[in-house]
């Protein structure tokens, strides 16, 4: 069975038992503090289990894009060496939000598996979670009942806490699971050794495809578990390993989701697959890698610096290490496999196909700017061997190559024991250990349990239509991190406080509670869907109505820079194309960001055109006209635009000022003439194929008129009241210009005089043509002067000396010829005599020059000269 027609049943199987299908949450997730990537199906529902919200649908079924390459669930290492493991998979589940429990989750599993999919039923074992001692909990009696009634006991497994007890984090709903094993091996293999024996063991043919978490209980904050009001099913099968199930083959890179891949990689570097382990496994990362960055590229996360950037840029590193090193790939070459992903994965994931360019593109620039590092890193390693005494390398200079310039310490290994040398490990794996430990300690958070006030479970957002409201503390807690101290987290039954979100930033503002006390509201940020508000302080009386209010002039200011986002996104499209998509947006109250697909640097003339297309939409005075709870269609028939790795409910928001429609949830002036002006600061590059542009609105534009008006007023001053301040800066550089050039040429005159003079005052001394002298030059000048004296005549010797902005300077000047019969040197000699001066230098043996800080002693100097050829 292809690929396509097993996603397809999986789907509709649900579907014909209720449920409704749902699309994937985007795999990187942008407004959640506690995530970068979305690890399992179950992320996107969070809110559901944790009761923060109501399902709408009870049972949904999808497939939801996996990324595992960091915190609680990091395969990473893993891919490639085995062959069922990747970063990127597709997590196939069915759903139940308080409906349907184990009987029915049990009996569609199986149903699905053995009488849908075929799979024989003598390849599988189930487990269930035995119990564990910590938590006083036994055996999940019940699965293990509804097991017996479909599969044999000797295939019913007892799993222990670590593989069938399934929590979320440290805290929150979670609860025993049941996981389903397949046996992939040949008869006679499973003649040897029984399959029940290899499951949970590593085995890459006895592997787990599906496992049904039965939430049922919540962990607090002090580790006891409670029973969960509703409970919920939360399943997750293996897509791409039920494919190899279904194909008959023996790994995931043998599927049809894989093998278009592959053959692309053998074309490209002339290297099979299946001939040998080490060049295997490195066209096991590529297929793998390629998809992991191609998604992520597609959701808006570029590879970068920082956060989730940084792991995709450490992903496409990893993938273009193993091709250098063990597929001799030279230079970039994984922005050619997107053409074969996006053909065979494009029509699940449209996203793949409409970004198939931007995606080629900002790999290519990523392998070449990788490939110089590798480079540069091969030279530092050079030294870093040169330098090394014995034949062990440094660790910790191994991780200043890792840590500063990227470079990978797998690579370091190989290329050290190619050279004959070895890497001290121990001290590598401790200067990472230490730099861990310094982030970890940092970035920990300790959150206390939540302390209920009241049940009220939806709150209302009434922000768009108030900056003020009377409110009731539903909840809070403590959170205590080094970095943020000790915060209050508070929830209430409706605020007035936007939560950051959709690039804009959250609201600050104040509570006043009824005895005129304040508690600031110093942010506002959403998680799991719910608004959580950031004080310092808690109010003295917890149960009483609090009066809430936003900072208005804030609040204003970042709504003319929200505002103005739409309309600069609009100008963009009509004045640069429609290939313009926005990539990154963060407005503040301060400033615009916006970042966008474009493959150009944008001229003067098109800055000029956008600033004002918004600014003719600005006189325009138009109106916000905004509507809530439209249904997704309907909305995207108005012409509204969706962004690529968002995530939209089923009904949105629409803002619209003129022809600019978008689905947005952030907060706007209600007339555009209250932007009051629209100004480009800056225009860049991101990345490849990516501009950004900074700009300012409303205030920001008046100071940054007033500032620069200022400074035009200080430069009349000081041009005599200028009335044409450009002409006349212009004339005066014209002046400058002309005056540097007649200097110039009385210099030279000077020097030509100097010459002709000089040359009537030199000696003769044992020989020597001699001439000690103080002369009003400068340095540049004094050499000129000696070499042009020396060009025409042998036996010279000259000492000047020089006062120059208070400091001293002495020059010596000797032919070569004597240098060498009289064995004199100039470096020594304006060393010893630099003393008197006060200071020091060198040079060459036939010029050299030192400098000083005490003029004073250049007549002193100058007198010894004579010394040195007598
Ligand atoms: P394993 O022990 O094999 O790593 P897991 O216990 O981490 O699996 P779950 O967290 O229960 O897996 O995820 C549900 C299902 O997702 C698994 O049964 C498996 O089929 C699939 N799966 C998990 N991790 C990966 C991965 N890195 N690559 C591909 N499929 C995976
Ligand atoms: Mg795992």
């Amino acid at each position: 069975m292809t690929s396509k027609e097993t996603r397809k049943r999986f789907l509709h199987f649900f579907v014909d038992k209720g449920h409704k299908i749902v699309p994937s949450a985007p795999m990187v997730i942008k407004d959640d503090p506690t995530l970068m990537f979305t690890n399992a199906g179950m992320n996107q529902f969070k809110e559901f289990f944790l009761g923060n919200s109501i399902a709408k649908n009870t049972r949904v079924v999808d497939t939801q894009k996996c990324l595992r390459v960091s915190g609680k669930h990091n395969d990473l290492e893993e891919v490639g060496k085995d062959t069922y493991h990747h970063t990127m998979f597709e997590m196939l589940g069915n759903w139940s939000f308080g409906d349907y429990f184990k009987p029915e989750a049990i009996k569609w599993s199986w149903e699905l598996l053995t009488e849908v999919f075929k799979i024989d039923k003598d390849s599988l074992y189930v487990s269930v979670f035995e119990g564990s001692d910590d938590d006083g909990l036994s055996l999940d009696q019940e699965a293990f009942d509804l097991w017996k009634t479909i599969v044999p006991e000797d295939r019913i497994i007892m799993g222990n806490k670590k593989d069938n007890f399934w929590e979320m984090g440290d805290q929150g709903p979670c609860g025993p699971c049941s996981e389903i094993h397949v046996d992939i091996r040949s008869a006679e293999e499973k003649a040897k050794i029984s399959g029940a024996s290899l499951v949970n063991a590593d085995h890459p043919q006895v592997v787990e495809i599906w496992n049904l978490v039965f939430m049922q209980y919540n962990r607090k904050a002090d580790g006891s578990l409670e029973s969960l009001p509703a409970k919920h099913v939360d399943t997750g099968m293996g897509f791409e390993r039920l494919c190899m199930v279904l194909q008959g083959v023996q790994s995931n890179y043998d599927t049809d989701v894989f093998k278009p891949i592959i053959r692309e990689i053998e074309t490209i570097t002339n290297h099979k697959y299946g001939k040998n382990e080490k060049t295997d496994i490195a066209i096991r990362v590529i297929a793998d890698h390629i998809r992991a960055v191609s998604f992520s590229i597609a959701d808006g996360q570029l590879p970068s610096n920082t956060g989730a950037g940084y792991v995709i840029r450490r992903i496409l590193r990893r993938a273009i290490r193993y091709g250098f090193t063990f597929l001799d790939t030279k230079g970039p070459f994984m922005y050619r496999l997107v053409n074969v992903l996006t053909d065979s994965m494009g029509e699940a994931f449209p996203e793949l196909k409409e970004q198939k360019q931007l995606i080629e593109n900002v790999i290519k620039e990523e392998e070449h700017s990788f490939l110089n590092t590798l480079e540069q890193g091969l030279v530092l390693l050079d030294q870093v061997i040169a330098n090394s005494q014995g034949k062990e390398v440094d660790g910790r200079k191994a991780f200043e190559l890792y840590d500063t310039y990227g470079f990978p310490i797998d690579l370091t290994a190989l290329i050290l024991s190619e050279k004959g040398y070895s890497l001290d490990e121990a001290g590598f794996n401790e200067a990472m250990q230490e730099q861990k430990n310094r982030s970890k300690s940092a970035s920990e958070v300790a959150k206390e349990d939540w302390v209920v006030l009241s049940n009220d479970v939806e709150q209302e957002f009434v922000g768009y239509d108030t900056l003020e409201a009377d409110v009731r503390l539903v909840k809070y807690r403590k959170v205590t991190s080094k970095k943020q101290g000790e915060q209050f987290q508070l929830v209430f039954n409706l605020t007035p406080f936007y939560a950051e979100g959709g690039g804009q930033v959250g609201d600050k503002g104040y509570l006043e509670e009824s005895n005129g006390d304040v508690v600031y509201i110093i942010d506002t940020k959403k998680e799991n869907n719910e608004i959580v508000h950031f004080s310092k302080s808690l109010p003295k009386n917890l149960n009483e109505r609090l009066k809430a209010v936003v900072d208005k002039k804030q609040r204003q200011r970042t709504e003319a820079n929200h505002t103005a986002t739409h309309l600069l996104h609009q100008a963009l499209r009509e004045i640069l194309g429609t290939h313009v998509e926005q990539k990154g947006s963060a407005v503040h109250s301060k400033y615009l960001r916006f970042d966008f697909s474009h493959f150009s640097k944008l001229t003067s003339d098109e800055l000029r055109e956008v600033e004002n297309f918004v600014n003719a939409r600005i006189d325009g005075q138009l109106p916000f006209e905004e509507r809530r709870n439209v249904p997704m269609k309907e909305a995207m028939e108005s012409g509204a635009m969706a962004l690529f790795g968002e995530k939209y409910g089923d009904t949105v928001r629409t803002v619209k000022f003129g022809q600019s429609i978008e689905l947005c949830g952030g907060t706007h002036v209600k007339n555009t003439a209250d932007i009051w002006h629209f100004k480009i600061r800056s225009e860049g590059a991101v990345a490849a194929g990516i501009r950004r542009i900074e700009a300012i609105t409303s205030d920001a534009v008046k100071d940054f008129y007033t500032e620069n008006h200022q400074v035009l007023t200080e430069i009349k001053d000081l041009l005599n009241n200028a009335q044409d301040p450009v002409k006349s800066v212009a004339s005066l550089q014209e002046e400058n210009s002309r005056l540097k050039k007649e200097v110039e040429q009385l210099l030279k005159d000077k020097a030509k005089n100097l010459k002709g003079e000089l040359k009537d005052e030199l000696q003769e001394v044992n020989g020597v043509q001699f001439l000690a002298k103080k002369v009003d030059l400068d340095a540049a000048g004094i050499k000129d002067l000696s070499f042009e004296l020396g060009s025409n005549m042998e036996n010279l010797f000259l000492l000047f000396g020089t006062e120059q902005n208070g400091k001293a300077l002495l020059s010596c000047y000797i032919s070569k010829n004597l240098v060498a019969e009289k064995e004199l040197n100039a470096g020594a000699i304006v060393r010893e005599l630099g003393k008197f001066i006060q200071g020091g230098g060198g040079g060459q043996p036939f010029f050299a020059t030192a400098g000083g800080k005490n003029p004073a002693g250049i007549e002193e100097a100058l007198s010894q000269a004579k010394t040195y050829i007598s």
